[in-house]
C-alpha cells in the first residue's frame, strides 16, 4: 500500500469512528430509558417526567413471568379463602433465583424449608436490602400527610427466624422510614435456639446498625402474645407498630398509618398485607379485602362491602375492618395499655388477633385498614415450630376469648367445636374485670353493628347479604396440551397408577397416543395437570423426594414448572430439573436433580 493510500485509509478510519461515537452518543442520550434513569431534560424534547419507580426492573427479567393470579394466591392457603380479583403486581425476581448449583445450596434449601417453611436459599441470595414493587394505588402518591406525626416504636418478635429474613425486615424499615418518625426498632428474641440469632445478631447490630435497633431476649419461650407485650413495655415511642419477623415494608408505609392515629388516638390501623411468596420470595400486591372470622374462630378475608368504598378517594381511602389478621398493625402506645394490651394468659400463637379486634370495637375504638400503606409478609403453608408441650394453643386461646368476649354467642363456637365445651382455659377473672372497667358493649352489638354479614346458625340466622366487590377468581388459561416426551429415551411422562390417585408417582412409559394417562396440560400459571385431574407437585421440604400427583392448589411454588433453555423442566420451589433416574431401568422412575442440560433432563411437549 502506498503512503497516500495509507493516509486516506487512516482518514477513513478516523471519520468512521468519529461518526459512530457521535451516533452512539446521540442514541444513549435520546433513548427514553436512559433519560428516565438520568432525569436530565434534553433541548427540544418535552420536560422529562420520571415514571413511577415500579416501572424500572432491577433484576434481569428472563422469559418466565408468574401470572398475577398465581402471585396472589398464597393468601388462600394461609388465611382461608381469598376473595376478589387479585390486583396487579410486578415480579422483579426471576423464579430461577432458587436454582440449586451444588450440595451446599441443596442443604441450605432443604434445611431452610424444614426450619422456616420458606425458601431460605433465595432469602440469603437476596441479601438484607432489596427494592420491592410499589404496589399502592396511584392515587396514594397524590396524598400528603401532616409533618408533625407521632413517632413510632416498631416491635418485632421472633422465634427461630431465618437470619436473612429478620435482617431484611429490619433494613427495609430503616431504608423506607423517615428517620424522624422512627423512634426505635425493638427486636424481641423469644428464646430462639438457632445460634446465629445470638452472638452473630448482636455483633451485626453493634457494627452495622445505628443505635435505633435494640434486642431484648426472653429467658424462656413466651410466645408471640406475651413476647409483644414485653417488647411494648420497653418501647418509648408514641405509637407501637407490630410486625412479624419476615416482612418488608413498602414505600411511604408508615405515614398513612400514623395519620389516622394522630387524628384519633383510639383508631387502630393495619396496612394492606402484600404477599411475599414462600417459594420464590417474589413480592406482589394483595387485593383490597377486610378481616372477618368464622364460628370456628378462624380469621378469614372478606370482600369489602361497596358501602365502605364509596367516596371520592375510592380504593385509596381507609375502611373499617371487623377484625385484623394480627401480624401487622399500629396503635397509640398509651391506648394499647389502656385497652389491656393482650391477654397474658394466651400462649404461643393464635386467637389474639380476634381477641384484640373484638376488644377494640366493643370498647370504643375503631379498626381500619389503610390501603395506601403496604407491607409484605412471607405467607407460609405451615408454621415450622410447635408449642412447648405440644398443646393446641389456638384452641386454648380461642376458648379464653370466647368466654371473655362472646357472651351467648360462644354457643356458636361450641356448636363447631363441641369437644372444647368442658375444656379448662385458666383464670379469666382479670380479663372479665377489664371488660367491666372499660364499659365495653355486648358481642351482639358488635355483630349487629360491625359485622352484620356474619351468618348465625339456628332460627335467628340472617339471610341478607351485602353487595360486595368481588369479581371471582380467574381460571388460568391452558397454553399447551399433549404428551411430555423425554428426548433421551423417547418415552412419555405418565401416571404410574391411576391418574386420579392423589400422591401417585409419575414415570416414563412407551408413548401411546390413545393413553389419557399421558395427556398433560400446561397453563399460564405454569402448572402441569395430568388428564385434567391432578397437578404435578414437589414436596416443599425435601428436594430428594420424587414429584407426585396432587390436588392443584393454585399457589404456585411446589406446583410451578418452567420449560427452560435446553428443554429442561425446572421446578421453582426445589430449584432443580426433572430427570429420568436410570434410563435402562424399565420402571422409568423420575426424580429432581441439579440442572445440567443433559438429554435425560430434556422434555418436549408434543400435541
Ligand atoms: N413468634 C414468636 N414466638 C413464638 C411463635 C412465633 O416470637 O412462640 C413470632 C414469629 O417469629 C413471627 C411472629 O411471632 O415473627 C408471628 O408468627 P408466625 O409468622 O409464625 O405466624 P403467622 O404469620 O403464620 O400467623
Ligand atoms: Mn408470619
Amino acid at each position: 500500500m502506498g503512503s497516500a493510500t495509507l493516509r486516506y485509509f487512516c482518514y477513513g478510519c478516523l471519520f468512521t469512528s468519529v461518526t459512530w461515537t457521535l451516533l452512539l452518543f446521540i442514541y444513549f442520550n435520546v433513548s427514553e430509558e436512559n433519560q428516565a434513569l438520568k432525569h436530565v431534560p434534553i433541548k427540544g424534547l418535552a420536560p422529562y417526567k420520571p415514571l413511577p419507580k415500579r416501572f424500572y426492573p432491577r433484576f434481569n427479567r428472563n422469559s418466565f413471568q408468574i401470572s398475577d393470579r398465581h402471585k396472589n394466591s398464597q393468601v388462600r392457603s394461609r388465611f382461608g379463602n381469598h376473595v376478589g380479583e387479585p390486583e396487579e403486581g410486578n415480579s422483579e425476581l426471576s423464579p430461577e433465583m432458587g436454582m440449586i448449583f451444588n450440595e451446599q445450596d441443596q442443604k441450605v434449601r432443604d434445611m431452610g424449608y424444614q426450619k422456616h417453611s420458606f425458601n431460605v436459599l433465595i432469602s440469603n441470595r437476596l441479601g438484607y436490602h432489596r427494592d420491592v414493587p410499589d404496589t399502592r394505588d396511584p392515587k396514594c402518591e397524590e396524598k400528603s400527610y401532616p409533618s408533625d406525626l407521632p413517632f413510632a416504636s416498631v416491635v418485632v418478635c421472633f422465634y427461630n427466624e431465618a437470619f436473612s429474613a429478620l435482617l431484611r425486615t429490619v433494613h427495609s424499615i430503616l431504608d423506607r422510614t423517615p428517620a424522624n418518625l422512627l423512634h426505635e426498632i425493638i427486636l424481641v428474641d423469644d428464646n430462639s435456639e438457632l445460634v446465629d440469632l445470638k452472638n452473630e445478631l448482636d455483633e451485626y447490630i453493634q457494627t452495622n446498625l445505628p443505635s435505633k435497633v435494640k434486642v431484648i431476649r426472653n429467658e424462656k419461650r413466651e410466645g408471640l402474645i406475651r413476647g409483644r407485650m414485653i417488647g411494648a413495655s420497653h418501647a418509648t415511642g408514641k405509637v407501637l407498630v407490630f410486625l412479624d419477623s419476615h416482612c418488608e415494608v413498602n414505600e411511604m408505609w408508615l405515614q398513612p398509618l400514623l395519620t389516622p392515629i394522630k387524628e384519633d388516638r383510639k383508631t387502630v390501623v393495619c396496612p394492606v398485607i402484600d404477599i411475599i411468596s414462600a417459594d420464590t420470595l417474589i413480592y406482589s400486591s394483595s387485593p383490597i379485602v377486610r378481616g372477618g372470622f368464622n364460628w370456628g374462630l378462624h380469621f378469614k378475608w372478606d370482600p369489602v362491602p361497596l358501602s365502605e368504598m364509596e367516596g371520592s378517594e375510592g380504593a385509596s381511602s381507609p375502611f373499617k375492618s371487623p377484625t385484623m389478621a394480627g401480624g401487622l398493625f399500629a396503635m397509640d402506645k398509651d391506648y394499647f395499655n389502656e385497652l389491656g394490651q393482650y391477654d397474658a394468659g394466651m400462649d404461643i400463637w393464635g386467637g389474639e388477633n380476634l381477641e384484640i379486634s373484638f376488644r377494640i370495637w366493643m370498647c370504643g375504638g375503631t379498626l381500619l385498614i389503610i390501603p395506601c400503606s403496604r407491607v409484605g409478609h412471607i405467607f407460609r403453608k405451615r408454621r415450622p415450630y410447635g408449642s412447648p408441650k405440644g398443646l393446641d394453643t389456638m384452641a386454648h386461646n380461642s376458648l379464653r376469648l370466647a368466654h371473655v368476649w362472646m357472651d351467648e354467642y360462644k354457643e356458636e363456637y361450641f356448636a363447631v367445636r363441641p369437644e372444647l365445651r368442658n375444656r379448662s382455659y385458666g383464670n379469666i377473672s382479670e380479663r372479665l374485670s377489664l371488660r367491666n372497667k372499660l364499659n365495653c358493649k355486648s358481642f351482639k352489638w358488635y355483630l349487629d353493628n360491625i359485622y352484620p354479614e356474619m351468618q348465625l346458625s339456628g332460627p335467628n340466622a340472617k339471610k341478607q347479604q351485602p353487595v360486595f366487590i368481588n369479581k371471582g377468581p380467574k381460571r388460568p388459561k391452558i397454553q399447551q396440551r399433549g404428551r411430555l416426551f423425554n428426548l433421551q429415551t423417547n418415552k412419555c411422562l405418565s401416571a404410574q397408577g391411576h391418574p386420579s390417585q392423589k400422591g401417585g408417582l409419575v414415570v416414563v412409559k412407551d408413548c401411546d397416543v390413545n393413553d389419557p394417562n399421558q395427556i398433560w396440560s400446561y397453563n399460564e400459571d405454569h402448572e402441569l395437570i395430568l388428564s385434567n385431574l391432578l397437578c404435578l407437585d414437589m414436596s416443599e421440604t425435601r428436594s430428594s423426594d420424587p414429584p407426585r400427583l396432587m390436588k392443584c392448589h393454585g399457589s404456585g411454588g411446589s406446583q410451578q414448572w418452567l420449560f427452560g433453555k435446553n428443554n429442561h423442566l425446572y421446578q421453582v420451589s426445589v430449584g432443580q430439573c426433572m430427570k429420568i433416574v436410570d434410563p435402562l431401568n424399565h420402571k422409568g422412575y423420575v426424580a429432581m436433580a441439579i440442572c445440567d442440560g443433559s438429554a435425560l433432563q430434556q422434555w418436549r411437549f408434543e400435541s
